[in-house]
């Protein structure tokens, strides 16, 4: 039985492993796709301390192999199910199963896509997801911000203070974030709307992005540096719903890292927060991890 079972191989699993080993504990990870989680998607990453510049992929790299080194184990395997009974905690994966004292949900979350044309093509190549990430590549440029809800105003605003102009597409013909956010941007002449329009695909123009839209009836094309896709997120808890609270899909916990349930923890863009970044998810690992190793003293 190893000491703590880990779901995702994330920044917020790989802490968490880190810590774990760190502490004497054993300590198996079980990740599904890619080792390194949502990082291995950013081309650049410019906001983690010690790193003026990296890639996502070398980030990774660099959390796994250190984990691997202090022995933490891996494997690659789909957890399905979480069975819950008391000092163990049985995970029931696609490959087979695994006891543990404790377990750490770092299951992350997605970015939602569109599923239009040209949208996979172009992320990191103008399209992004996340303006705290990436809002620097665009000071003094044009950008386009596509949705109305809470997450893309709260881009929109963000974007607003260093580019040159934003441009907030939404599919309804009014926003449906906060009044707040709204009137913060209705205020500002740099930022415009459009709307109702529906996104039909994405192209590349040289360096900048053309959203090709169908408003009113008319199609045509809006060019931008950058765009950001901002239609929320998704979370990927369903396996643990009966195991754990959920709220809107996210494991309910605040920064202690600690479920509804005893001897199950959670980490990162899975649970409840309002920031999701590499930084935020390594430190909810070291949480985690601290109070999995507390519960099994
Ligand atoms: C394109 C892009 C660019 C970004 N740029 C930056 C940036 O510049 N700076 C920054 O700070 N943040 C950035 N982020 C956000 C950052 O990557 C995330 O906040 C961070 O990766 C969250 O870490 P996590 O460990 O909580 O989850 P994730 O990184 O999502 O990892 C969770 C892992 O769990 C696995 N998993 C899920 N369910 C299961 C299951 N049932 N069984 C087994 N494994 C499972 C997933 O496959 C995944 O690998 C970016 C994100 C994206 C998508």
């Amino acid at each position: 039985m190893y000491d703590i079972l880990i779901i995702g191989a994330g920044p917020a699993g790989l802490a968490a492993a880190i810590y774990g080993r760190r502490a004497g504990k054993s300590v198996l990870i079980i990740e599904k796709e890619s080792f390194g989680g949502q990082m291995n998607f950013s081309p650049k990453i410019e906001n983690y301390p010690g790193f003026g510049e990296v890639s996502g992929m070398e980030l990774s790299d660099k959390m796994v192999e250190q984990a691997i080194a202090l022995g933490a184990e891996v494997e690659l395997d789909t957890v399905l199910s979480l069975e819950d009974k008391g000092e163990s905690k049985i995970l029931h994966c696609e490959g087979g199963e695994f006891e543990g004292k404790a377990v750490i949900i770092a299951t992350g979350a997605k970015h939602r896509h569109l599923g239009v044309d040209g949208e996979e093509e172009l992320i990191g190549e103008g399209i992004s997801f996340c303006a705290v990430c990436d809002g620097a590549f665009y000071e003094g440029k044009d950008v386009i911000v596509i949705g109305g809800g809470n997450s893309a105003l709260q881009e929109a605003v963000l974007l607003s203070k260093t580019s040159k102009s934003v441009t907030v597409i939404q599919n309804l013909p009014h926003l449906t974030g906060e009044q707040k956010l709204q009137d913060i941007l209705y205020a500002d002449e740099k930022v415009s709307f459009i709307m109702p329009a529906e996104i039909l695909s994405f192209s590349k123009e040289g360096e900048k992005v053309s959203v090709n839209i169908n408003a009113d009836g008319e199609t045509k094309s809006v060019t931008a540096d950058g765009v950001f896709v901002a239609i929320g997120l998704q979370p990927d808890n369903e396996a643990f719903k009966d195991n754990v609270e959920l709220q809107y899909g996210y494991v309910k916990a605040d920064e202690s890292c600690i479920t509804s349930k005893e001897g199950i923890f959670t980490a990162g863009d899975c649970r409840t927060k309002s920031i999701r970044q590499i930084a935020t998810a390594v430190s909810d690992g070291a949480m985690a991890a601290l109070a999995a190793i507390s519960y099994i003293g």
